[in-house]
């Protein structure tokens, strides 16, 4: 099998940046070696030297709807005074019943192609807009894969089931294209897919229950012992706006969150997206089985969601990923600022998100790449052997890293830089942004 070797100046490896580190690749695009030994490199024919770069794992967007990308820079007049959640998700069903196929893919790919020149390198696409008209065909399954296979990025089609248009509400207008059946049904069609693209090394699949207010709860256990069954992770909508709680007690008499908690044995495969609103009692045990939490900044702070309990959720050891989720932005940087500051606007303090050596932007890399890979359920977000080759070069000579040294180099790139710092990105050995200087 082919290999080719990379060495950058500084290469993030098993938490810090490190000098002289030699990468091992191999046609698959897999990550073979990792060394330190910088004897041979000159002698090895195909070794890209990549000078005044930083190579670190490429950022992983745990949570996207590429589609809503079409919604960018509407929804933002106020004429009759301020809006909520409610009014601008009316307004993204509108949108959901104009697309056609065609349109949908179009703007998948749109989104694709800017996460890619935003250093994201695997996309968990959560995906529930199924349809392309009333038939239940499933037929945009294909067209979003499609989409994220032609603009290159990774993508984990986080397959949403979805039933009910609120807790015993009947699907109405949009939401028709997102309709499930059954999970039977469901589970045939998501099996189906996974034989089509078990041979495509870019595309995986994982399993979500859109929200309580979508799936009945004997269903949403029944997908959670699935997920179990087939070792694939379950995502999941969860307390992103008080309303959703509110039904959710009235109807189960506890919070989405309690209902995890007490139905399906939470742990490393399950994902919460947003606990936004999730009280401290309840995020505990889930932290303590082991269960993961994703937060979008960026969205959360558009749609005016609330601030979610970080400072819980952190310092309990939770594991927080990132994710995009409406694409109003597309930033990993951005969306880690935000985490981190919205939380220090909150409580008056610094320091929210930190790692052992009570580093912020070293935590902040980890949430962007490792913890977001492990909410996927994929080999990335380090550089490590076994893993997928798949990196964001950060350019040295741009001149908002002007001043960097090897201590401050996180820092900038992530607090005080943006694309334009973003000289390279790889995914599985092949760079689709940028050409490795050598
Ligand atoms: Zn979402």
């Amino acid at each position: 099998v082919a290999q080719r070797t990379y060495q950058a100046d500084w290469t993030w490896y098993n938490g810090a940046l490190r000098s002289g580190i030699r990468i091992t690749v191999n046609d698959h695009g897999i990550i073979t070696g990792v060394s330190t030994d910088k004897s041979d490199i000159d002698d090895v024919p195909t070794s890209e030297k990549l000078h005044s770069t930083a190579l670190l794992p490429g950022f992983i967007n745990a949570h996207s709807h590429a589609f809503q990308r079409g919604l960018r820079g509407l929804g933002e007049a106020f004429p009759a005074g301020t809006g909520d959640f409610w009014a601008w998700r009316a307004a993204m069903y509108e949108l959901v019943e104009s697309l056609t196929a065609d349109q949908f893919g179009r703007i998948c790919r749109c989104a694709f192609e800017e996460m890619l020149d935003a250093g994201i390198t695997s996309v968990g696409e959560f995906h529930y807009f199924h349809h392309s008209n009333d038939a239940q065909d499933f037929s945009l399954d294909d067209v979003v894969l499609n989409a994220a296979r032609e603009a290159g990025i990774r993508i984990v089609l986080l397959n949403a089931y979805y039933k009910t248009g609120g807790i015993d509400q009947p699907l109405t207008g949009g939401q028709r294209r997102f309709a499930c059946e059954s999970v039977t049904s469901f589970l045939d069609h998501f099996t189906d897919l996974q034989n089509r693209t078990a041979g495509d090394p870019n595309v995986q699949l994982g399993l979500v229950a859109h929200s309580i207010r979508a799936v009945p709860l004997e269903d949403l256990m029944d997908l959670a012992n699935e997920a179990k069954r087939r070792n694939t992770v379950l995502h999941m909508h969860l307390e992103e706006q008080r309303q959703e709680i509110e039904s959710c007690t009235r109807k189960y008499g506890a919070t989405p969150l309690r209902i995890l908690n007490e139905n399906v044995s939470p742990g490393p495969y399950l994902t919460a997206v947003h606990c936004t609103h999730s009280i401290q009692t309840d995020l505990e045990p889930y932290i303590e089985a082991g269960g993961r939490i994703c937060i979008c900044p960026l969205t959360e702070g558009n749609l005016a969601d609330g601030i979610a309990n970080v400072p819980t959720i952190w310092g309990r050891g939770g594991q927080l990923c990132v994710g995009s989720d409406s694409n109003a932005r597309i930033s990993m940087q951005e969306e880690l600022r935000w985490l981190e500051y919205v939380q220090r606007v909150h409580v008056e303090r610094r320091g929210l998100i930190i790692d052992h050596d009570g580093n912020v932007p070293n935590a902040l890399l980890r949430v962007a790449t490792e913890y977001g890979a492990r909410s996927l359920g994929l080999n990335a977000g380090s550089i490590e052997v076994g893993h997928f080759a798949d990196f964001l070069a950060v350019d040295l000579t741009d001149r908002t890293m002007k001043g960097w040294s090897p201590d401050r180099l996180l820092g900038m790139f992530l607090l005080g830089a943006d694309r334009e710092a973003i000289g390279g990105v790889c995914v599985g050995g092949r760079w689709l942004r940028g050409e490795p200087k050598s």
